[in-house]
């Protein structure tokens, strides 16, 4: 027998089989007008799904991080201030890859499983008279802890210190699963990845760049070939790319967006805020609690889960994986063993999510981790019995 449980990592996710069918396909001239007709509907529908007024969607044959350093190589000049919060290990990455590329990162340290702190940003903001900090980084959703920071804050901060940097905000884990609003927020490059929310598999980096951003790079100087926006934009206007496009993730990545807005975004954010409501009900039903530090924090998408003490959260995760076939994701860094991750974004449903406690608990059970078995997936039960949507069902 094939067996293929739900993936509960938070990310890649699960593909819909309609997506993998719309991937596939046979080999197109990129340089064809045939292309040009296939990726419009992509950037198009990128640019609903960020809310962006104006501005680029960029479209890079990488993952997440490629993103990163395309902001960064696009926008930057060795020696350039940037500010940033570490308080997981996404944002530590970001803040460790502008440290190699010679930035210098004005790091507000912030206890992991707190959010992006507003008042110390805000502080640092104003205390940067000679407005020396060229961009604010924001990780806006932490997948290693679970928290979900408030861009909207952070925009308001800055517009409160009257600070001209540019918001560059890390949306890989979020963007298409929670809300997202590119124009409304002010953000200058939001990053995104195809193998969360977008359901697809890794290989684009998506991003959306505003015109300041994009003004930025006439007098950034940090190194960029494969990443530069500039011969980017100069071959979107010809409908081709400075290279080989990812065709396959480009139709797919069109498809997909077409997936969510039949469902309609509003309705896709509120099926992962009810998924992950009802993980967090049966979280506590296990006697434990979301690592996130409060729940204005809780993220929507990964749930970060703090496991009792003298418990280990890797050993849960290689369980679910050798007996049960099914993926957890473990806690990184400084919260290795100390938690384990359930991710809920992308297309799951909730009986997949039930799937995904109730194995949950098979192996916290077979480790001898004080919790009763059908205890969480009956608080998640309860929960959606009262507030799942009847789904239409698929059209002959
Ligand atoms: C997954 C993830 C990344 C890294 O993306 P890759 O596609 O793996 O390069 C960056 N930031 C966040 C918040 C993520 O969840």
């Amino acid at each position: 027998m094939s067996m293929q449980n739900p993936v509960f990592i938070p990310g890649p996710t699960n593909i819909p089989d309609s997506v993998r069918k719309a991937c596939d396909m046979g080999t197109l001239d990129h340089r064809s007008p045939a292309f040009a007709r296939l990726f419009k509907p992509a950037v198009e529908g990128v640019r609903r799904v960020l809310k962006m007024d104006e501005g680029e969607v960029i479209l890079i044959p990488s993952t997440g991080t490629g993103g990163w350093e395309a902001a960064v190589t696009n926008t930057l000049s060795p020696g350039d201030t940037v500010l940033a919060a570490r308080f997981g290990m996404f944002s530590h990455r970001w803040i460790d890859l502008c440290q190699r590329h010679k930035l210098d990162v004005e790091i507000i340290e912030t206890p992991w499983g707190e959010g992006a702190p507003l008042a110390a940003i805000e502080k640092a903001l104003r205390a940067d008279k000679g407005h020396h900090i060229k961009a604010v980084l924001a990780t806006h959703n932490e997948t290693a802890t679970g928290v979900k920071s408030d861009i909207a804050g952070i925009r308001a901060a800055m517009d409160a210190a009257g600070h001209p940097a540019m918001l560059f905000v890390d949306g890989v884990s979020s963007i298409a699963s929670m809300p997202f609003d590119f124009a409304g927020w002010g953000v200058d490059i939001a990053v995104a990845g195809s193998q969360k929310g977008f359901m697809l598999p890794a290989g684009l980096a998506i991003l959306g760049v505003s015109p300041k951003a994009i003004a930025a790079m006439e007098t950034a100087r940090l190194p960029r070939t494969f990443f530069d926006f500039k011969d980017m934009l100069a071959s979107y206007a010809k409908g081709g790319y400075p290279y080989t496009p990812a065709v396959g993730l480009i139709a797919g990545l069109a498809h997909a967006i077409d997936l969510l807005e039949s469902e309609g975004l509003d309705n896709v954010y509120a099926r992962h805020h009810r998924l992950a409501e009802g993980v967090r009900r049966a979280v506590f039903a296990w006697g434990m609690a979301p690592f996130a530090a409060s729940p204005d924090l809780y993220s929507d998408t990964v749930t970060a889960v703090k496991v009792p003490p003298g418990c280990d959260g890797t050993a849960l995760v290689q369980l679910a994986a050798s007996k049960y076939g099914m993926a957890f994701g473990v806690g990184l860094g400084e919260v290795a063993g100390k938690v384990f991750r359930i991710g809920h974004l992308g297309m799951l449903t909730e009986a997949m999510v039930l799937s995904g406690l109730a194995v949950a608990e098979m192996c916290m059970a077979d480790l001898g981790w004080p919790v009763t078995l059908g205890s969480g997936v009956a608080a998640a039960q309860e929960y959606y019995r009262g507030t799942i949507e009847a789904v239409a069902l698929a059209a002959e």
